[in-house]
């Protein structure tokens, strides 16, 4: 892979695909705005200047870009422009990504399927009766597709890699700090990440290279220099690539829930690792079933707090009323949707004075013995995991009705974000047609090794044409 086959897409190329499959009742509903004559302006005169020259990319819409809306998938926010862009977005136009739309999402990026979209679903490109996985499911679809080959999506608890996984592309979530923060919408701040959709490792590893690195405008960013992660996607040695590696096989992460299809893929995913030469071995992290109910109090937690801003006063929509207090209710009760207003509820719940410490506290404590699996693990000599990335393929759009079975969506990538920890999920396979993803996690900041054995498993697959 090259950089080469990035820029071969054009703005034209994309309009042309989004045409073709974005609009009309069965059409994907991936983007919520575009920006068509600004961009088929923008790339005659973009030049050849830089690793994305003229490449068209897609944002998720809680990015905030100066001239679309940043609606977070919310009536509440419906038609917001923001007055500043996000570092991320800024970073890959001075690549010179042009971008061509906002794509769309669970409102505020809570949940795993992109049906709690105030603008309707997102369809999956590989099967349109299906979900793409979510929060940020547009981007996902919109790569899947075609319409563009690299997307920026946020991760919250798997936001980036089960919609990846659900659209068979490759997703990342970079470690906590290496990509700044600044101009995403928060929802859980110790949780939300910026996250990049591609099509292949090499493209994805360019993405997050690109978009890294340190901010002044986000006191959370890493100062660390960031390494040539598109080189550790780049498959040299083609015998043995993975000698001396040792990849850890989590046996919590293999358990009943998991459908035995996507087992069997990652069991042959493991077999194929051992013959690029890794070492597998079985590991454990003993915390892993708490890492759901800690997340759903520690991310509502974070929510209530984050989410009081949108009182009708400084962003978007305001209802009108007679006085303050019931302009702020009708304001926020008219402009949140039903998911997250259970989010706000449980959030203050955990954070009010007598259950503070019973739960927000417990969670707190709880989400360090997760870390000090992960961390235990890497210090034992393990270089990544590898796990599914999520336990069920992509399920029909209206299928998972009850909010408690949609949060067992993100039982395997949750620990990431709770950790703080790299992790992606490429394609491993199909089962019914339908893609699977396979999931990579390494130390925090170590990439460069996650994309290098993430390129590897990729190479292998392509030699033995597909499978
Ligand atoms: N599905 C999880 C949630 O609803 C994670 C979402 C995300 O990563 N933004 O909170």
């Amino acid at each position: 892979m090259s950089v080469e086959s990035l820029q071969a897409h054009s703005v034209q190329a994309a309009w042309s695909q989004y045409d073709a499959v974005d609009a009309g009742p069965t059409g994907l509903n991936a983007f919520l705005s575009v920006d068509r004559d600004g961009s088929l302006a923008a790339a005659k005169v973009i030049g050849t200047n830089g690793d994305l020259a003229g490449v068209p990319v897609a944002i998720k819409d809680n990015l905030a870009t100066l001239t679309l809306p940043t609606t977070c998938g919310s009536r509440l926010l419906e038609g917001y422009v923001s007055p500043y862009e996000a570092t991320a977005v800024r970073k890959l136009r001075e690549a010179g990504a042009i971008v061509i739309g906002k794509t769309n999402m669970d409102e505020f990026a809570m949940g795993s399927s992109t049906e709690n979209s105030a603008y309707g679903p997102t369809r999956n490109p590989v099967d349109r009766s299906r979900v793409p996985g979510g929060s940020s499911g547009g981007s996902a679809a919109a790569v899947a597709a075609g319409v563009v080959r690299l997307a920026l999506g946020s991760e919250t608890g798997g936001s980036v890699r089960q919609p990846a996984a659900f659209c068979g592309i490759v997703g990342v979530k970079p470690t906590y700090g290496r990509v700044s923060r600044f101009g995403l919408v928060a929802y859980a701040s110790s949780l939300d990440h910026v996250g990049v959709f591609a099509q292949n490792v090499f493209d994805a590893a360019l993405g997050v290279e690109l978009i890294a690195g340190h901010d002044p405008y986000d006191a959370t960013c890493s100062a660390l220099p960031v390494p040539a992660l598109r080189q550790s996607a780049t498959v040299a040695d083609h015998a043995q690539p993975l000698a001396g590696l040792v990849v850890g096989r989590p046996i919590e992460y293999f358990t009943e829930a998991l459908d035995p299809r996507i087992r069997a893929h990652c069991d042959t995913s493991l077999e194929r690792l051992r013959a690029l030469g890794a070492e597998v071995r079985d590991v454990s992290l003993p915390h892993t079933s708490l890492a759901i109910p800690v997340y759903y109090v520690l991310a509502p937690a974070e929510a209530s707090s984050n989410l009081a801003r949108y009182d009708g006063v400084r962003y978007g929509q305001r209802r009108s009323a007679d006085g303050l207090r019931e302009m702020y209710e009708r304001t926020r009760t008219g402009g949140f949707g039903a998911e997250v207003t259970r989010r706000i509820l449980l959030g203050t719940y955990v954070l009010s004075a007598g259950y503070y410490d019973a739960y927000y506290r417990r969670a707190q404590t709880v989400r360090e013995l997760i870390t000090q699996d992960f961390e235990r693990v890497f210090a034992n000599g393990v270089h990544v995991l590898f796990t599914p990335t999520a336990p069920t393929p992509a399920f029909r759009i209206g299928e998972v009705s009850d909010p408690y079975d949609m949060y067992l969506s993100d039982i395997y990538t949750v620990t990431a974000n709770l950790a703080g920890i790299p992790a992606m999920s490429q394609p491993i396979g199909l089962v019914d047609g339908l893609p699977v993803g396979g999931q990579f996690m390494a130390a925090r900041f170590d990439e460069a090794t996650m994309f290098k054995a993430a390129a590897a498993l990729e190479y292998a697959m392509a030699a033995e044409g597909g499978a």
